[in-house]
């Protein structure tokens, strides 16, 4: 887990790290553990805990977490009790999208779609400026939109899910499935799946297609398209005005955004007769997070 202590501006002044434990009690003596940390050398107002999972709407709960022991946890009161400071809990892709939109590539959007690209797709919507969260608190789920009937299988337990054709994951599996095929003998990716498959790796693929790798090139024009495809979907849907695209995978944006934004403009419904999403990377980086779950804590106090 990484800490940081955030100032009004969104600005991260300092941060910690520690490990994530698997139980409970130990997750939330880490959390404290890390806070107290930071807390001797800075004045702290309140915390805000962003994490993967389903949080309950009034930011106190965590029904579930994949990577997390929480089920139906009291997480803020818990945490809360033992630090002595307010706390709230967000989704992380909330978290980061509501930085994105305070100080980053969002800054004055009220219609928002916010994609986070790494393992999966972390999602987030802002409808009139305001996160959307659902009935039960669990949407969006954008990376769990079926794109591909039947296509590769998703650790949700669905097949064919947009994140397993759009994300760094996605990048690996892409370039595996073409260097099975012919043509990758000359690609400097034929070595790592010769050795194991396992070490092809979306970062690796996108290194490979900077310097010019056939394999790797197409690998991202593939995801380019998927990108493209799937964001026709979501302006069915939503017509946002904006998407910022962030995550690990953006990055690599040069590789990728151009072809995406064409794919889109050529394909989503009405193309030529309608007003086009601004499809945008976020500024934030990997501290978006962090700076929106902090932002949500500063909002607890009143300040
Ligand atoms: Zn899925």
């Amino acid at each position: 887990m990484r800490a940081g202590v955030v100032d009004a501006e969104g600005t991260v002044r300092d941060t910690a790290r520690a490990a994530t434990p698997r139980s409970d009690g130990a997750l939330e003596a880490a959390v404290a553990g890390v806070v107290a940390q930071l807390a001797r050398r800075h004045r702290i107002g309140s915390v805000g805990l962003a994490l993967a999972g389903f949080v309950t709407p009034d930011q106190r709960s965590v029904r579930f977490a994949p990577h997390l022991s929480w089920r139906d946890a009291p997480v803020a009161d818990r945490i809360a009790h033992r630090i002595g400071l307010p706390v709230v809990v967000e989704h992380d892709a909330n978290a980061a999208a509501l930085a994105e939109r305070r100080f980053g590539a969002a800054a004055g959007a009220s219609t928002v779609v916010f994609l986070a690209l790494g393992t999966g797709i972390g999602s987030a919507l802002l409808l009139d400026g305001e996160l959307y969260r659902g009935a039960h608190g669990v949407a969006p789920e954008l990376g769990h939109v079926r794109v591909v009937p039947s296509g590769r299988a998703c650790p949700c337990g669905k097949s064919g899910c947009w994140e397993r054709y759009c994300s760094g994951t996605a990048l690996a599996a892409t370039a595996v499935e073409l260097l099975a095929g012919d043509g990758g003998r000359s690609s400097v990716l034929a070595r790592l799946v010769a050795a194991d498959p396992g070490q092809v790796t979306g970062q690796r693929v996108a290194a490979a297609a900077r310097e010019g790798d056939g394999v790797a090139i197409a690998a991202m024009a593939d995801l380019a398209r998927w990108l493209g495809e799937g964001l026709t979907l979501v302006a069915d849907v939503f017509d946002p005005e904006l998407v910022v695209v962030g995550g690990g995978v953006a990055e690599s944006a040069p590789l990728f955004l151009d072809e995406a934004r064409e794919h889109y403009a050529a394909t989503v419904t009405g193309a030529g007769r309608r007003a086009l999403a601004r499809i945008r990377t976020a500024q934030l980086g990997e501290a978006a997070a962090v700076v929106g779950a902090a932002q949500l804590a500063r909002e607890l106090n009143g300040v």
